[in-house]
């Protein structure tokens, strides 16, 4: 279960139009990546999704039901985010079972959750750990932990890997895959790296100025790019 659509979604600040009429559908246990360059609106239209940030108008479907104006917490969403945004006075442990804790989870199942997730990104030796004694790979891994504890409908990731450095994102995005095809949820990844999102997705959702440009599988958008503008940014043939 996972499947998103958007049907005409606008988002102004003030005067500036960020999204332009956005509809769109988010395949349920789909890998589909959110691609565009710097300022398109990326951010923007996850932060919606997550009830982060109120459209101005449209609607937002989670699984058929209408969540447009439901609080983040009952929308079955994780996020994770690219700074990885962890509690730096808590242990990796304590930050994977915040979540669980909000939920009220009893303690005994909150123990074991957090331990089997720990053990599925091969960090079950750092739980006592705070954050800053770990490398930017190990705190990776906490923020993708304590969101598939969660076990939400839908991953929401803008840009997890960004402050990585090139070897540890090559090894990172394995990973994200290999943790894709366990969980089978539904992913929406944002990333403004065209070669991540060639070699990530099941689909590719090109984005520019605040409209989608195109929606198709990574070999459809490189074989038959929609316009200049996707052929160009994805850097294929003209
Ligand atoms: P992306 O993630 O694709 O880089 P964003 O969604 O962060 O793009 O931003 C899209 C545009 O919206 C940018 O021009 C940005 O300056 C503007 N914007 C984003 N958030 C706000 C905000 N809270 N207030 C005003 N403008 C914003
Ligand atoms: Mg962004």
């Amino acid at each position: 279960m996972g499947k998103i659509a958007i049907e005409h979604l606008v988002k102004n600040f003030n005067k500036t139009k960020v999204l332009k009429d956005i509809s769109l559908e988010i395949e349920d246990g789909s890998f589909t990546i959110l691609l565009g360059p710097s300022g398109c609106g990326k951010s923007t239209l996850l932060r919606i999704i997550a009830g982060l940030e109120t459209p101005t108008s449209g609607r937002l479907f989670i699984d058929d039901k209408d969540v447009t104006d439901s609080e983040p917490k009952d929308r079955e969403i994780a996020m994770v985010f690219q700074n990885y945004a962890l509690y730096p006075h808590m242990s990796v442990f304590k930050n994977v079972e915040y979540g669980l804790k909000i939920k009220k989870i009893p303690k005994e199942k909150r123990r074991k959750m957090v331990d089997d997730v720990l053990k599925m990104v091969d960090l079950s030796d750092q739980a006592e750990k705070l954050p800053a004694q770990m490398s930017g790979g190990q705190r990776q891994r906490v923020a993708l932990a304590r969101a598939i504890v969660k076990d939400p409908r839908v991953f929401l990731m803008d840009e997890p890997l960004s402050n990585l450095d090139a070897k540890l994102r090559t090894q990172m995005r394995f990973e994200l895959i290999e943790m894709y095809k366990k969980v089978k949820n539904t992913f929406l990844y944002v990333t403004h790296d065209q070669v991540e999102a060639m070699s990530m997705g099941t689909y590719i959702v090109v984005m520019n100025q605040g409209e989608i440009m195109q929606k198709g599988t990574p070999k459809e958008i490189y074989t038959n790019p929609a316009n200049l503008f996707v052929a160009q940014f994805i850097g294929a043939p003209p």
